[in-house]
């Protein structure tokens, strides 16, 4: 699919949900794409890009970056402490954000950089054993916990289980944010993005319906 029909669904998806025409910021999840094929993409005139592993990104954006003015890079998989500063380097927005002991040394970077990416909390909706997020019923003491160190949290992220309804999911992750007063809802991937649009997302996160599948298995 193009990029171009991806962009109509999601303004389709905006307008049928009754939400301002741009409510919707479509990342292009470029991980284990080929350059080439990430290229053409910056070549259609998107800059917004996420990535799952630091190393990666830092193989690749850097060097897009000398010929591409305006990137705006979101890191959506798991961060390791020892990775932070790197990725606080390279990225715009962190949508990882799991666990106390990367707050503390996220702020702990932060005072030390004078800056810091937009943070989403990830949350893990369906309590899954093998997925990163805090759980759902720790999240607002856990957003309340990095608000107390000055963290800017935008949001809240979520991977829905694979073979469960999405719908339930970002409607739980929406009510989470809602009580917390978060804005920003970073949920829906290929498969489910217009869905995830209908409940408020305000990120949505989309690689094989841009790129095709992946070459290589992901994360
Ligand atoms: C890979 C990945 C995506 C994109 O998945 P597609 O199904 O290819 O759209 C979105 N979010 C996260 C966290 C991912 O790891």
């Amino acid at each position: 699919m193009s990029l171009e029909e991806i962009k109509s669904r999601i303004a389709n998806a905006e307008a049928a949900a009754g939400r301002a025409s741009g409510a919707v910021q479509l990342i292009a999840v470029s991980k284990v794409q080929p350059n080439a094929r990430v290229e053409e993409v910056l070549k259609q005139g998107q800059r917004c890009f996420g990535e799952n592993r630091v190393q990666e990104a830092e193989g690749k954006w850097p060097m897009f970056a000398e010929t591409y003015s305006g990137l705006d890079l979101h890191l959506i998989g798991p961060l390791q402490t020892n990775k932070a500063r790197a990725a606080m380097e390279l990225f715009d927005t962190i949508h990882s954000l799991d666990r106390p002991k990367l707050a503390k040394t996220l702020a702990r970077l932060a005072q030390e950089l004078g800056q810091c990416p937009d943070l989403f909390v990830q949350v893990n909706t369906g309590a899954e054993e093998q997925k990163a997020g805090v759980l759902p019923e720790n999240a607002d003491q856990f957003v309340a916990d990095c608000q107390a160190l000055d963290l800017p949290i935008k949001g809240l992220m979520c991977i829905p289980p694979v073979d469960e309804e999405p719908s339930l999911h970002f409607a739980l992750l929406a009510k989470i944010a809602a009580r917390n007063g978060l804005e920003g809802l970073s949920m829906g991937m290929s498969s489910d993005f217009e869905t995830a649009i209908a409940l408020g997302a305000t990120h949505v996160r989309v690689g094989s319906a841009i790129f095709g599948e992946r070459v290589k298995p992901a994360e």
